[in-house]
């Protein structure tokens, strides 16, 4: 019998938007995964390079996203635990949850995946779950592979890389585009876009 495969996708989700959608779209199909849970990060205590949204938000916008495609979820594991998370707890959380029963995909952009090998305990990361290595613009694939070759030759890990449709988002550009009054339709979501309107986000 074979092992029922998901996906699981980590990020601030600040906001969401059809980068993330896409990749995960994508690595679902390729991987023939039976769902992607989408996981936002909780909010860390110590302010990183700007102060990340509030989880609950982050967390709506994200359920918003994922709502029109029936294998998306969004999980709360992250913004219901307290202080920093770390993606080594959220994986031994899920590991402990499906047991052998699934193989767990972790579905990260070339980014994420170039900075790996500081992750903590990267090596127990690597036995809880497989990566795919997504591409994303302003990333080259040499880099992505230069780095799976490194994790394989230190881990004996294998990262597959997922040559995504290209979309050139980060939600760093649509917060700075919310703030100066710029349109950030066709970027993100329409419920997306709604929210952040609604609840006057990142001005
Ligand atoms: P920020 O600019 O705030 O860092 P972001 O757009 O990078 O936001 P994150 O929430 O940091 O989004 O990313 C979550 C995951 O999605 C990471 O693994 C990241 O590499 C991946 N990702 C984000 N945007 C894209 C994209 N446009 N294409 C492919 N992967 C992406
Ligand atoms: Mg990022």
């Amino acid at each position: 019998m074979t092992k029922k495969k998901i996906g699981l996708m980590g990020g601030t989700f600040d906001p969401i938007h059809y980068g993330h959608l896409v990749a995960a779209e994508e690595a679902r199909i390729n991987f023939n995964l039976s769902k992607v849970i989408f996981i936002p990060a909780g909010n860390p205590p110590h302010k990183k390079d700007y102060p990340v949204t509030d989880a609950e938000h982050r967390y709506i916008m994200t359920a918003l996203a994922v709502n029109s495609n029936p294998f998306f979820e969004v999980s709360r594991v992250e913004i219901d635990r307290e202080g920093y998370t770390y993606t080594v707890d959220t994986l031994k959380w899920f590991k402990e949850k499906y047991k052998d029963a699934v193989e767990i995909f972790f579905i990260s952009g070339a980014d994420a995946i170039l900075d790996i090998l500081t992750w903590k305990k990267v090596e127990e990361v690597m036995n809880y779950c497989t990566f795919i290595a997504a591409t994303r613009p302003g990333y080259t694939s040499e880099q992505l592979e230069r780095k799976v070759k490194e994790v394989k030759e230190i881990y004996g890990k294998e990262i597959f890389v997922l040559e995504v449709t290209g979309m050139a988002i980060s939600s760093t550009e649509i917060r700075k585009k919310v703030k100066n009054g710029q349109s950030i339709k066709y970027l993100v979501p329409e419920a997306v876009e709604y929210y952040i309107l609604k609840y006057n986000l990142y001005r």
